[in-house]
């Protein structure tokens, strides 16, 4: 991706580590180097855990993240930082408090709650802190419908135009972008939605994928948008190529023979 004469961008990961290799820190930092920023991790929660799931959570104690982020922020450019899995509202706070301080230029939350497993990897009374602290933070949001209800305290969506209504919603709540994921839709049809304040939304269709290789799809499409956005001239032309990358990286996957369970992309 990058041009000889263009910087190299340097992007920033803040979220749980996955002791397979196949989601959070371990699948942002490989997606990072496969798009051309150099990538960079602050560490909230160990997990352990493999493709058949998440068997034990460790989080990590807000002052030891609070250490992490500002020994990054005090001596790296950071263009972009990227939040995944955050844990518990002590983290989230922490987090939010770094953010306000260092004001990197583009932030993408997504808003991780609980594994394709089940577990959960955001405590319930932490969403508050996401919504009220993060939210207004955010440049864009990448929430699945589940994620979206969650946030919005209301049934989760079932159709495009009830999408539509929550991603406007979101933004009223102070993000500047809202992609819509739609993996969750009834059906083979599964698009996208980018909400922009001031913009007409733009959607992205997309049929399901008959793969077993969907574990830690999330962090990887929320990694390349943080890795393309200092790339790309807006948020448009990030997620059409964050999601043409991600598409490839799925496709890769066939090659991969990892574990028993749900497999990861090949990045
Ligand atoms: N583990 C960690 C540390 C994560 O951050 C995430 C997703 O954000 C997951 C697991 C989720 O993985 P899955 O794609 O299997 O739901």
């Amino acid at each position: 991706m990058n041009a000889p004469d263009r910087p190299i961008p340097h992007a920033l990961t803040i979220a749980g580590s996955d002791s397979g290799g196949g989601a959070g820190i371990q699948a942002d930092l490989k997606t990072f180097s496969a798009l051309g920023a150099y990538g960079m991790s602050v560490i909230t929660a160990l997990t352990a855990q493999n493709t058949r799931g998440v068997s034990a959570v460790h989080p990590v104690p807000p002052e030891f993240v609070h250490a992490q982020l500002d020994a990054v922020f005090s001596d790296i450019r950071i263009d972009s930082v990227k939040l995944g899995m955050l844990a518990n509202a002590q983290i989230v706070s922490a987090v939010a408090e770094s953010l306000q301080r260092w004001q990197p230029r583009f932030v993408v939350v997504d808003t991780v709650m609980i594994a394709k497993g089940g577990h959960a990897l955001l405590l319930p009374d932490a969403v508050a802190g996401i919504r009220e602290q993060l939210l207004p933070l955010a440049s864009l949001i990448t929430p699945n419908l589940p994620e979206a209800a969650a946030l919005l305290d209301c049934a989760e969506a079932q159709t495009e135009d009830e999408m539509l209504c929550q991603g406007e919603a979101l933004l009223a709540l102070g993000a500047k972008a809202v992609l819509m994921k739609g993996g969750h839709l009834p059906g083979d049809e599964c698009p996208d939605w980018l909400l922009v304040a001031g913009q007409e939304p733009l959607s992205f269709p997309a049929r399901r994928i008959p793969t077993r290789h969907t574990h830690g799809t999330g962090c990887t499409l929320s990694a390349a948008l943080a890795a393309l956005r200092p790339q790309c001239a807006d948020w448009a032309a990030t997620v059409q190529h964050a999601k043409a990358w991600l598409l490839q990286a799925i496709a890769n996957a066939e090659r991969l023979q990892v574990g028993h369970g749900i497999g990861p992309v090949h990045h």
